[in-house]
């Protein structure tokens, strides 16, 4: 059985003082949820305060990016090594995000994924297919280049995938519970043609997320929890993303 597995994105929101008041009412909130792992990627700057506020906790401290090489001229970039001092043990890679607004291609991806388990990062690789590509009907042949590109001559261990339409991300417009779950049953059948360990290998759900939709999505067979961004800023919300997942 797979354990859920809820993942805050905070993106360039939540400066300390927030971040140490959002971990502050959320704690109590969760405290008896013992069925879902639960992680929170703040911004870099705030990785400090969550990790003194979480030490105690099993939640799990995340990055949302992470540079492909170990050290050296990079200006402004982040190295696996500078993640896990600052308490991470995960970091998100290739969101479509980055990739586009910082052209993050899947080669880079492939690039990130490989310093981040060499440093025993875990990792969430994000894939998922525009409207564009979705309405002229290419969203598995999509699913198939990012994950054969991302993916290359990477082993699943460590790897959580997350299946995030971009048509879906901020908009408020979620994929039905239907359509996540063909995306999903897609990725594990591909997975499980081209790698060990597919059976187990957890696929989050990207995309409008919010706490009346999760228990919907988390029915699905082939979903095993959600990367949230905006329903995560606020503690009772994610609270109940959380306690939304437990007990699949
Ligand atoms: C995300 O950024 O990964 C995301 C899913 O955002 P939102 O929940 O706001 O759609």
């Amino acid at each position: 059985m797979r354990k859920p597995f809820i993942a805050a994105n905070w993106k360039m929101h939540m400066i300390s003082g927030e971040t140490e008041a959002f971990i502050t009412a959320f704690l109590p909130l969760v405290r008896d949820v013992k069925d879902v792992d639960i992680l929170i990627a703040p911004p870099f700057t705030s990785l400090a305060a969550a990790s003194r506020l979480l030490q105690s906790s099993p939640i799990i401290i995340g990055a949302q990016n992470v540079h492909y090489e170990e050290k050296g001229a990079f200006t402004g970039e982040i190295s696996p090594a500078m993640l896990t001092d600052s308490g991470c043990s995960c970091v998100i890679i290739g969101h479509s995000e980055r990739r586009q607004y910082f052209s993050e291609t899947d080669e880079i991806v492939n690039k990130k994924i490989r310093t981040a388990r060499k440093n025993s990062l875990e990792v969430i690789l994000c894939v998922g297919e525009s409207l564009e590509e979705r309405e002229a009907g290419k969203t598995f042949h999509v699913l198939e280049q990012q994950l054969a590109g991302s993916l290359k001559d990477i082993p699943l261990s460590g790897m959580t995938i997350a299946y995030e339409p971009i048509w879906a991300i901020g908009t408020g417009k979620t994929a039905s519970n239907e359509q996540a779950n063909e995306a999903h049953a897609f990725i594990r059948g591909w997975l499980r043609k081209n790698r060990e360990g597919a059976d187990h290998i957890r696929i989050q759900y990207g995309g409008s997320v919010k706490p009346d939709n999760i228990a919907g999505m988390m029915a699905q067979p082939d979903v095993d929890g959600a990367l949230v961004g905006g329903a995560s800023l606020k503690p009772d919300s994610f609270a109940a993303i959380v306690t939304g997942a437990s007990a699949k």
